[in-house]
């Protein structure tokens, strides 16, 4: 297939996508194949029904994790990852990190070596899905979580190794600490430079996508040069690129009196502790969320339990030369070839990725199938169990429900 097939990134960083791109896809392992089939089955059918065949992505299987081991001896083939870039948008079922193999997660490599470094979690209530808060319906938030940095650098020294000692001694030396012999040490960088272009992008998402605040979540009361400065910085940026659009929280109330002006976005920051509390009472008052690696770890999962769990909630990791989309869930490997578990997270994934290539017209019928399945109460074993008089589809027939539900 020719290059006029793949999507290409244009300079201002929108895309051009033919009628029929061609999209990689790895399909995972475990459970990945049939959550991956179910999900096919349902973005394939959401773009034939949404523009009468005249789009169709044809899809290019390439490998990672078990399936490339067996076929290949290695767990991330090179060319399974220059796919990725030529293309500029793939997708992608969960992968087992292998043990003890000398990598830590292929995840995370495929994140680091393609330099995806927004992690974009979108967290939005679905009708009738169990959910254990009282206002689900509030739920409307978007999770921008730096993925390239922090204490997830990978910059640790186990305590009393030679490095260990070596880094200990010079800090106790030379800066004046008084670290213990017998401590663990990491290390936290959080740059201005990779804090702006995360920053940039959630306040570009924010306003395409019409949310009325961006909330910089941070720490920055006990860690002032790296949580701290992530706030600053994520200031400074809305300043020197985004000045006409944005406006502080503090501007809102010396300048609006609270009364926030049309087509205005609210920049405003938040302690991490008291968003974790303000998510839960006030769920209202937050869209976009920007916020270091680690706090965005521990909040993507956090949300994603208030509208279902993780096997609804869908994710991407976005940078500026391609973009994956992902279940959040791992390769759930007692229900493996069973053909039992929930496709959700992977088709709403499939639903975000149809969004960026600005099909949303596909993206738009498979939320509204989905939850219209759910109403139904025709849902896998996970939801079944939690909704009164529901029938228990496979992760087959759930796909296919969809894709009925379509019509
Ligand atoms: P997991 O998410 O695979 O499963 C934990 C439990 O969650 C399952 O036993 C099941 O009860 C439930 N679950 C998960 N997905 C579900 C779905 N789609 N429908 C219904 N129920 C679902 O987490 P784990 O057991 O900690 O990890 C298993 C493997 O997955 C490990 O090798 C881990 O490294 C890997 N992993 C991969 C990713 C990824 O590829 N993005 C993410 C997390 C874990």
């Amino acid at each position: 297939m020719g290059t006029e097939n793949r999507i290409t990134i244009n300079r201002d960083g929108t895309l051009s996508v033919p009628d029929t791109p061609q999209i990689p896809f790895i399909e995972g392992d475990g459970i990945g194949p049939e959550i991956w089939r179910a999900t096919r089955q349902v973005i394939d059918a959401a773009v034939q029904k949404a523009y009468d065949g005249r789009k169709k992505i044809s899809w290019l299987e390439i490998l990672a994790g078990e399936k490339a081991f067996e076929k290949t001896g290695n767990w991330l083939p090179d060319e399974t990852l220059a796919d990725i870039e030529k293309h500029a948008v793939a997708i992608k079922g969960p992968m087992t990190t292998p043990v003890g193999k000398g990598i830590r997660s292929l995840n995370v490599s495929i994140r680091q070596k393609l330099d995806l470094y927004a992690c974009v979690r979108p967290v939005k209530y679905i009708q009738s899905v169990p959910s254990p808060v009282k206002d689900p319906q509030s739920v409307n938030m978007v999770i921008f979580r730096e993925n390239t940095e922090d204490l997830y650098a990978g910059i640790e020294y186990q305590a009393g190794s030679p490095d260990g000692d070596k880094v200990r001694r010079f800090l106790n030396e030379q800066m004046g600490t008084a670290l213990p012999a017998d401590a663990g040490i990491g290390i936290k960088p959080i740059s201005a430079t990779n804090t702006k272009r995360l920053v940039t992008r959630a306040i570009a998402y924010a306003l395409e996508h019409g949310f009325t605040s961006v909330t910089l979540m941070h720490k920055g009361n006990i860690m002032k040069f790296t949580e701290g400065a992530f706030a600053q910085w994520g200031y400074d940026v809305a300043a020197e690129k985004f000045k006409d659009q944005t406006i502080t929280e503090k501007e809102l109330w010396d300048d609006y009196q609270g009364e926030q002006p049309e087509k205005k976005l609210v920049i405003k920051d938040r302690i991490a502790d008291m968003l974790f509390q303000q998510v839960l009472l006030r769920p209202r008052e937050f869209g976009v969320i920007a916020t270091p690696n680690l706090n965005g770890d521990y909040l993507s999962d956090a949300l994603a339990a208030q509208v279902g769990g993780l096997g609804m909630a869908p994710g991407a990791n976005i940078g500026d030369r391609c973009a994956v989309f992902e279940a959040t869930h791992g390769t759930a490997p007692k229900y493996a070839g069973l053909d039992k578990v929930n496709p959700s997270s992977l088709i709403l994934s499939g639903a975000m990725m149809l969004d960026h290539m600005g099909w949303r017209g596909a993206s738009r019928l498979i939320r509204d199938a989905l939850q219209d399945t759910i109403k139904s109460k025709t849902v896998t074993y996970d939801l079944a169990r939690q909704i009164n008089d529901a029938k228990q589809l496979k992760c087959s027939e759930f796909g296919q429900a969809i894709v009925e539900h379509m019509g």
